[in-house]
């Protein structure tokens, strides 16, 4: 019997017929029926093979590519009301080990042959093997698709729901923190974006993220597959590879006719993919090119959403050039609480540098960085007409509960609220509000108010210089906005089209006597196109482009550019603790 948690009970209202998961590479499809038979079938082959006294609430560790496999495998983990720790096989033996480690899973669950010997290997000495059961599950996008789906399911009350999914924060401020987002949680931030963002049975999404962070988990596999949309895996992340998928319904075939049913309508990603998009594109074979651009037109690709780091300026405007008027929509969240604040569907609702608004079930408030006071509605400005920045909090049913095995970390996250309904999460980031346009424009139910702006990380993103405040990732946004515009390029259409000047940039603050701290920047330079013309090659000129766009306090006082990359995450984020970039690239701080 399946327990009746609601993706479940989801999964099987669906018509078993229709298609849950493709398979770019091969074409392979799997139906909602299929699906839920695999679930059942893996979910007892999980407790069959593993030691007595079940998995009910324990952690278990799997490692699936991109594929079937990894939804059958992470539902027939929830079904089971085990832990979920989805693991990436990129991960090094040391961060592998650590990760399982810090879950305390006891069991791991891996495809093929190679991935367990090269684990075990990994996990040889340091972990407690005897803790840990490394079981090898079926292939199931092998099995024959005549295999018959379920006749009936029998459900069981899932009342007291154990289990979940635990993810792991990026590690971009300190060590990453397990974080475990209960069923009840998954079902809220599913619910809250299916609302928002009006998924439907017709979408058809396009994959191409990790796995094991939130982005690929919830907006893109859990949240469409409440609905009964389809999902569809592409391999190893290849810019071409993705036009190409994008593009091939719109290809002249034969016949003239084009294949409606294969046209992407939902995509996904982060700022770092629709960069490569864009450069790409030029390089196109010709006749790829125009069914490129049709396949992303906002009459055909629906939503197109950007989030998991700032989007540039420059990438959200060629984005929109390139694709004849489709605005990305800017949305932010993190693993702690799935998406928190989203722009909302109508195109005006996309401001350039916004975040948008409290998703449904979500509820934000802001408070003073300064003063620790909340900052109100009609409260955003100083009196001399500055923005008052504050950290953004947030409570409501989409919220984790608590970091996993440290309650330092989730002591120190929370904060009683005043008026008695519960905790406010402190996430860190700071923000602030502006109204934007007249209230009760959108038709969007919580689309209203004044927008969200984000300025980065409290802890090392809000530099002070000179009695002034600087948000490190605004000056990041335009550093990444330079781009060297494209010569002689075969789509003189697309003027704007152009390749990025650098392809990282971090913001720092450096102490200085005279000014508290000094802002300073660097920049690893997009190699590629070293051999272009039309860079800006000097620090000068570099401090000429951002003349027109920051403030005179906001611009790098100190540019170190460079050649090699920062470290990034599987998300394409940069992720690198600030202070060591400053022990890095200024020592002499
Ligand atoms: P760690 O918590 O381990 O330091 P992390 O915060 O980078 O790492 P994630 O949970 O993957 O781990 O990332 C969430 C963070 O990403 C947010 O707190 C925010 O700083 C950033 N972020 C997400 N979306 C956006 C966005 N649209 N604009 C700017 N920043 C964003
Ligand atoms: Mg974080």
């Amino acid at each position: 019997a399946l327990p009746n948690l609601p993706i479940l009970e989801a999964i099987a209202s669906h018509d078993p017929e229709t298609t849950a998961v493709v398979h770019s590479s091969t074409g392979r499809r799997f139906t909602y029926g299929e699906l839920l038979r695999d679930i059942v079938l893996a979910k007892d082959r999980l407790n069959a093979s593993t030691k007595e006294g079940g998995l009910k609430g324990k952690a278990v560790g799997f490692i699936a590519e991109r594929s079937y496999n990894y939804v059958v495998t992470l539902l027939s983990i929830l079904a089971n009301q085990s832990i979920a720790v989805p693991l990436a096989a990129t991960f090094p033996a040391t961060e592998l080990r650590h990760l399982l480690d810090e879950c305390q899973a006891s069991t791991l669950l891996l495809r093929s042959q190679k991935d367990s010997h090269e684990v075990l290997k990994a996990c040889e000495d340091g972990l407690a093997s005897e803790r840990l059961e490394i079981v090898s599950v079926e292939d199931f996008a092998e099995k024959s698709q005549s295999s018959p789906g379920l006749k009936d399911i029998k459900w069981k009350d899932a009342a007291e729901a154990e289990g979940g999914i635990m993810l792991f924060t990026s590690g971009t401020t300190s060590r990453p923190k397990g974080v475990l987002l209960s069923q009840p949680v998954l079902t809220s931030q599913s619910q809250s974006l299916v609302l928002a963002w009006k998924y439907a049975r017709e979408d058809h999404l396009l994959h191409i993220l990790p796995l094991h962070h939130i982005h690929g988990i919830l907006n893109t596999l859990l949240a469409p597959l409440f609905v009964g949309a389809r999902v569809e895996f592409m391999g190893i992340f290849n810019s071409t590879a993705v036009w190409e998928r994008l593009a091939s319904p719109y290809l002249p075939t034969i016949d003239g006719k084009i294949n409606r049913e294969e046209r992407i309508t939902f995509l996904t990603a982060v700022p770092t993919i629709y960069s490569h998009l864009l450069s790409r594109y030029p390089e196109l074979p010709s006749v790829v090119r125009p069914a490129a651009k049709e396949a992303v037109s906002p009459k055909n690709l629906r939503l197109n959403i950007s989030g998991s780091a700032a989007l540039p300026t420059q990438i959200k405007s060629s984005w929109k050039e390139l694709s004849s008027g489709n605005v990305l929509l800017e949305r932010y969240g993190m693993t702690e609480v799935g998406m928190a604040l989203s722009c909302g569907l109508d195109f005006k609702d996309r401001v350039d540098g916004a975040v948008g608004w409290p998703l449904p079930s979500v509820e934000a408030r802001l408070v003073d960085v300064d003063s620790g006071e909340v900052i109100e509605p009609g409260e955003e400005f100083h009196k001399n007409g500055n923005e008052r920045e504050g950290e953004i909090q947030l409570r409501g049913p989409t919220i984790f509960k608590g970091y996993w095995r440290n309650p330092k970390a989730t002591e120190e996250s929370f904060v009683e609220a005043q008026d008695g309904k519960g905790k406010w999460f402190k996430t860190g980031d700071v923000a602030i509000r502006k109204p934007v346009r007249e209230a009760g424009e959108s038709e969007q139910e919580w689309a209203k108010g004044p927008m969200y702006f984000i300025k980065g990380r409290k802890s090392v993103d809000i530099i002070k210089t000179g009695g002034e405040k600087v948000s490190a990732l605004e000056v990041e946004r335009e550093l990444l906005s330079m781009y060297v515009p494209l010569k002689n390029s075969a789509s003189s259409t697309l003027i704007s089209l152009a390749r990025p000047q650098f392809v990282e940039a971090a913001v720092v603050g450096l102490p200085s006597v005279t000014f508290g701290q000094i802002v300073a920047a660097v920049v690893v330079l997009n190699s590629s196109y070293k051999q272009q013309t039309g860079y800006a090659k000097s620090r000068a000129e570099i401090r000429g482009f951002l003349k027109g766009k920051l403030a005179r306090h906001q611009i790098p006082q100190k540019i170190k550019v460079v050649d090699k990359s920062l470290p990034r995450n599987a998300m394409g984020k940069v992720t690198v603790n600030k202070k060591v970039i400053i022990e890095a690239y200024f020592p002499e701080q």
